[in-house]
């Protein structure tokens, strides 16, 4: 179906961005380009050839010549993906963004940053701030991702319950499309009903209909307090069942509403060789509430702390400076690098379902536990019903055994997921490793329409095949 690299197309690749931005023939340099953050080696494959381009016209040369040779490209951010989006399941070109990393303007008239995909998320914020301007956007592997990657995967993370996930902020693209050319969608304007919602196909499209070149992010007025609280429960279900009387009752959103499981934070505290004072508690939520009124914060976190207690909460703890807060989010952003230590191969899920069946939910992946004796920990965004439920490999069982296992599993938790009316993924996006589940979740027609979309904008399938759909 495709065609392989040759010495001669190779040099017409080195021809548009130079010898320096071109690796080929290198299995060592080439393997860091094989795969993202899923850790199971499967999923990785590798490329034929990298290359760095710095513009949106060398991007347009690149997918036209790999159009007239029938070529594979995938387009790679920062490659902290969790669903094998970035690997170029086909070999061929994997095009990566790593040299287009400028903050090309910051607007304050217009509460607008124009950046390249490969800006690192957090140095977005690092750079408006002194604006005292803010960009909302926080997955928790921000010191890390790219933004062009937080566009293509419509990244949520942990501060998605007030403020929304990725999609929200973009108000404006330039694409290489499939084909070749360069298109402006949006730009800085704050409504745009001029035809389809384009921009708005192009978020989460984890990088099978287009490249992001540069991207128009709408920004907000920076807050100017912030705190976090810790809270101690005994078990998971009483710790869920506060989530939403902290709207209802509350009539707070709070900012983040995380919460972990005693495996999770347990695993954590372990790997980060951090005390907790309450070693019995079975669950936590970590609670962020952000303003621009210290007094009115203290009215909210007094409100939500009485909510907690009087809902069966065993302690809150209250984070009102910047080191403490970092202590707590530090637990929360290293369960998995925590859980990698025990077993390198885990399943890092991201299920949704409406807030009120979390608990429903998490008996069901009890049970599932029990069932497969895999261990499942479970953490999450409460405050949005977003589950890390992670299946860890027992270190007994064989790869081979473990992947039979593992599939059937997952099938289970995926069943139970649209049974409950949720989604399999709310923010790690299908990219190849959950594609096959796909029909499992979603009605034949809607996976025809994605496919009609897919054909008609990329009738080679050059760009990023093998991937959703
Ligand atoms: C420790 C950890 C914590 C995480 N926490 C969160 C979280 O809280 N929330 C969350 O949403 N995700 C989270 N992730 C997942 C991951 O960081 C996000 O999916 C992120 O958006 C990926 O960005 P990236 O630059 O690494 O993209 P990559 O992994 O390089 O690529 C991801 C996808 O984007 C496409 N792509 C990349 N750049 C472009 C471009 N310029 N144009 C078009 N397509 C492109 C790729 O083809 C691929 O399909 C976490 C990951 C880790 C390892």
């Amino acid at each position: 179906m495709y065609n392989k690299l040759t010495p001669k197309i190779v040099e017409e690749l080195i021809g548009i961005v130079g010898s320096n931005n071109v690796i080929y023939d290198d299995p060592e340099a080439l393997e860091a380009y094989s795969h993202d953050e899923v850790a199971e080696k499967h999923y990785a494959h590798m490329p034929e050839a990298v290359v760095k381009p710095s513009s949106a016209e060398e991007i347009a040369q690149i997918i036209k010549l790999a159009n007239k040779y029938k070529i594979p490209i995938t387009p790679r951010g920062a490659g902290s993906g969790l669903s094998g989006g970035a690997v170029p399941v086909y070999g061929g070109i994997v095009l990566s963004v790593e040299r287009m990393n400028r903050i090309l303007e910051i607007d304050k008239e217009n509460l607008v940053v124009v950046v390249e995909p490969g800006v690192v998320t957090n140095e977005i914020n690092n750079a408006v701030k002194e604006y005292g301007l803010f960009y909302a956007g926080y997955p928790m592997s921000v010191e890390t991702c790219y933004i062009g990657g937080n566009v293509a995967e419509n990244a949520g993370g942990g501060r998605a319950v007030k403020y929304g996930v990725t999609g929200r902020y973009v108000i404006g693209l330039e694409v290489v499309t499939p084909t070749g050319d360069i298109v402006h969608l949006g730009g800085k304007v704050m409504k745009d009903v001029t035809g389809y919602d384009l921009i708005h196909l192009m978020v989460g499209s984890e990088g099978t209909l287009g490249i992001f070149t540069k991207i128009y992010l709408k920004l907000i007025p920076l807050p100017q307090a912030k705190v976090d609280l810790l809270v101690l429960f005994e078990d998971m279900d009483t710790a869920i069942k506060t989530v939403p009387k902290i709207m209802t009752f509350g009539r707070i959103i709070p900012t983040s509403i995380e919460f972990m499981d005693d495996l999770s934070f347990k695993t954590a505290c372990k790997y980060l060789n951090e005390k907790i004072p309450f070693e019995e508690a079975g669950a936590m939520l970590l609670i962020e509430l952000d303003g621009n009124n210290k007094t009115e914060l203290e009215e909210q976190y007094e409100i939500i702390g009485n909510l907690c207690m009087e809902n069966g909460a065993i302690e809150v703890y209250v984070a009102d400076n910047a080191t403490t807060s970092e202590r707590i989010w530090r637990i929360r952003r290293n369960i998995a690098e925590a859980w990698k230590q025990f077993s390198p191969h885990q399943s890092l899920e991201d299920v949704v379902v409406p807030i009120s069946e979390i608990p429903t939910f998490l008996k069901k992946i009890r049970e599932i536990s029990n069932k497969y004796r895999v261990p499942i920990p479970c953490y999450g965004h409460a405050g949005d019903g977003n589950i890390h439920a992670t299946p860890i490999k027992p270190p007994e069982l064989s790869m081979e055994e473990w992947h039979e296992k593992l599939e059937k599993l997952l099938e289970e938790m995926y069943v139970v997921v649209k049974e409950l009316g949720g989604v399999i993924s709310g923010e790690h996006g299908i990219g190849h490793k959950r594609k096959k589940y796909l029909p499992l979740v979603l009605e034949p027609a809607h996976i025809e329409m994605m496919r009609a979309i897919k054909k008609a904008l990329d009738p080679n399938l050059i760009l990023n095949p093998g991937k959703i759909i």
